[in-house]
């Protein structure tokens, strides 16, 4: 099964909506396979976010991240990378459809309450990332045949 990473970004925690953003994911289908509390810094910032360090609205990015703790997450499915960003939506979430995470919860194209990997690739490099791999947990869900059909898993 394929595995995505997702970050809850401070907004998230504090307008707390944590249980309500995690939720979708759980009742779509996703197997949480990690999740830890943690804090940015500048570094962790400025690697997570490499791809934009051009921007103009980098070093707002890197505030907005470092301003509250943040919760990570490993989540596994079929086809988990492209169902998260699909369940995510856009990144202004003004103009994220309504049915999409952001485009139910967020006004902002920077407070977009998550975060989630945009490719296999980067799946890996961030699950790498924050979690070590005594964090990241093998489990059967109970509902598991009821969530697949047999030729799906
Ligand atoms: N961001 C921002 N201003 C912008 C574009 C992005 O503050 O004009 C922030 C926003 O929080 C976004 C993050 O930078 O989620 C990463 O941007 P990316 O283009 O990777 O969007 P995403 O993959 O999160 O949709
Ligand atoms: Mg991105």
């Amino acid at each position: 099964m394929e595995r995505t990473f997702v970050m809850l970004k401070p907004d998230c925690l504090n307008r707390a909506m944590l249980g309500k953003v995690i939720s979708r994911l759980e009742e779509k289908g996703l197997k949480l396979i990690g999740m830890k509390m943690l804090r940015f810094n500048d570094a962790i910032a400025k690697e997570h976010y490499a791809h934009l360090a051009s921007k103009p609205f980098f070093p707002s990015i890197v505030e907005f991240m470092k301003r509250s703790p943040v919760v990570a997450t490993a989540w596994e499915g079929k086809d988990a990378v492209e169902v998260v960003r699909k369940a995510v939506g856009a990144t202004n979430g003004r103009e994220a459809p309504p049915g999409t995470i952001r485009g139910d919860y967020s006004m902002s194209v920077q407070a977009n309450l998550i975060h989630a990997s945009d490719s296999k690739e980067t799946a890996k490099k961030e699950i790498g990332r924050f979690f070590k791999d005594e964090e990241l947990f093998e489990w059967e869900p109970a509902a598991i045949s009821y969530t697949y059909s047999a030729s799906e898993v």
